[in-house]
């Protein structure tokens, strides 16, 4: 073996080695700002389902994380990740405001909307129940309003200003060709078109804000039919937050990086 050649073989060694050395929480470019300092992520219904994975993924690409939970006491699986733990019901202006408090003085670099409900009686327009409705519409639309509101003085405190808000292909009226999720489509459509407005409002002061399909995933809402695992969905919506520019604000992004028609 020639001098050039083992030279050759111990870089290929060292490379190797590297990869696998490398640990699954080391912190990745994407987690800290320019000054080097990680970056900030809140992410609301982290106890489970889409929540938690991103909660997992971030924690793991070395952000510092903020998952909320209803039940702070029985969210477990977002403990065992050692993250910050906060009670929040997004449909509760008393618990935004208990959060808002705790969380005073912390800068926040991405906030993720992601906290959301369906109503079950939805597919049929002459038998859904309207307490339903107006349930799924204080949560799915009015929770992330009066969250995101809550959180301005933190947002514009961090150096990030991502807002991302996770709605659905439902939501999209082009898309709708087969109707039903009466409630459940319209909170989504209304929140993009919060989304919309935030996003015109906020650009001078460097915000990009977008609406985010996750696509169809199995979780306790998705059910266990859906196309992708949540570990795929987050994958694909974390590359595309991280490729995110203030030209894409007000945008329907998807998780896969295509753009959804409204
Ligand atoms: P899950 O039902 O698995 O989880 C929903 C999460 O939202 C839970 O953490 C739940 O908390 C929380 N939540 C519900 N109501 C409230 C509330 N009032 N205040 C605070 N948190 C609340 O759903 P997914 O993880 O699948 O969905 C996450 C988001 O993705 C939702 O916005 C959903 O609409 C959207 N989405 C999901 C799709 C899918 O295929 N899964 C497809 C398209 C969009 P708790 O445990 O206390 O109930």
């Amino acid at each position: 073996m020639t001098s050039r050649s083992v030279r050759t073989l111990l870089t290929m060694l060292a490379v190797v080695a590297a990869m696998t050395l490398t640990p699954i929480n080391s912190v990745t470019a994407e987690a800290t700002d320019h000054d080097g300092e990680a970056r900030t992520v809140l992410i609301t219904g982290a106890n489970r389902g889409l929540g938690l994975e991103f909660a997992r993924q971030y924690s793991a690409a070395g952000w510092k994380v903020i998952g909320t939970a209803r039940k702070p006491a029985t969210a477990t699986a977002l403990k065992d990740l050692g993250v910050r733990l906060v009670q929040l019901d997004v449909a509760d202006a008393a618990s935004v405001a208990a959060m808002t408090a705790d969380l005073a003085d912390t800068p926040i670099d991405l906030l993720i909307n992601n906290a959301g409900m369906a109503n079950r009686d939805g597919m049929d327009f002459e038998t859904m129940d309207f307490d339903g409705v107006e349930r799924v519409l204080a949560v799915n639309t009015i929770g992330p309003m009066r969250v995101t509101r809550a959180l301005l003085p933190n947002l514009r405190a961090g150096k990030g200003k991502q807002i991302v808000h996770i709605s659905s292909g439902l939501g999209s009226i082009e898309e709708n060709t087969s109707g039903g999720y009466y409630g459940y489509r319209e909170s989504k459509a209304a929140l993009n078109m919060f989304n919309r407005s935030l996003a015109w409002n906020t650009k001078d002061e460097g915000f990009t804000c977008v609406v985010m399909s996750p696509g169809w995933v199995r979780t306790d809402m998705g059910g266990p039919e859906a196309d992708l695992n949540p570990e795929e969905s987050i994958s694909g919506m974390r590359k595309v937050i991280d490729g995110l520019t203030i030209e894409d604000t007000g945008t329907f992004q998807s998780w896969n990086g295509t753009i959804r028609a409204w």
